[in-house]
């Protein structure tokens, strides 16, 4: 892979155009709730993958009207990356099971996207947490921040 120091604001903004159209084409919409946070180390093909892997779940899961938010902050975790759903959330009894190659409650679904996600995500040394209710699902997943030079 090829890493390199950028913002997760920039990833975001290069694929929120594509993000956007197909939230669009299903009456949903996305907010951004982007901060000023420092770089981290990051191959931005993948990280663009993580993103739109997520974002198509969480579009997916809500009804038209509803808002998905992506959300970038600095907190103890790190650099965390937030995408948030109003969907109907992910029944804890297959919590566990998500992320497993091929698992799918989804007709058509490959069961794959989140798979990926992770594997991405181990190789960035980051983090995927998930919470969930009935009133949705977030995906918050923290990066180490690159370290400045002083
Ligand atoms: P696929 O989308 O092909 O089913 P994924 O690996 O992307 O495969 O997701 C696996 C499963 O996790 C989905 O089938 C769904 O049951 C659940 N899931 C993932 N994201 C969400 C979400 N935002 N809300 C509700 N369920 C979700
Ligand atoms: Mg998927």
């Amino acid at each position: 892979t090829d890493k390199k120091a950028k913002t997760l604001n920039s990833v975001i903004n290069a694929i929120f155009p594509l993000l956007e159209t197909e939230a669009l084409l299903s009456n949903k919409i996305i907010h951004l709730d982007l901060n000023d946070c420092p770089e981290v180390l990051l191959d931005e093909k993948e990280i663009r993958q993580l993103i739109l892997n997520i974002a198509l779940n969480g579009l997916e899961a809500m009804e038209p009207g509803g808002c998905l938010t992506i959300a970038t902050y600095l907190d103890s975790e790190g650099v965390v990356l937030a995408i948030e759903d109003e969907g109907k959330g992910i029944d804890t009894n297959i919590l566990d099971k998500i992320g497993t190659p091929f698992f799918t409650t989804k007709d058509t679904g490959t069961g794959l996207g989140l798979a990926v996600c992770y594997s991405i995500a181990s190789r960035h040394n980051a983090e995927i947490k998930i919470s969930s209710s009935t009133r949705g699902t977030t995906f918050y997943i923290s990066f180490n921040q690159v370290q400045s030079v002083s």
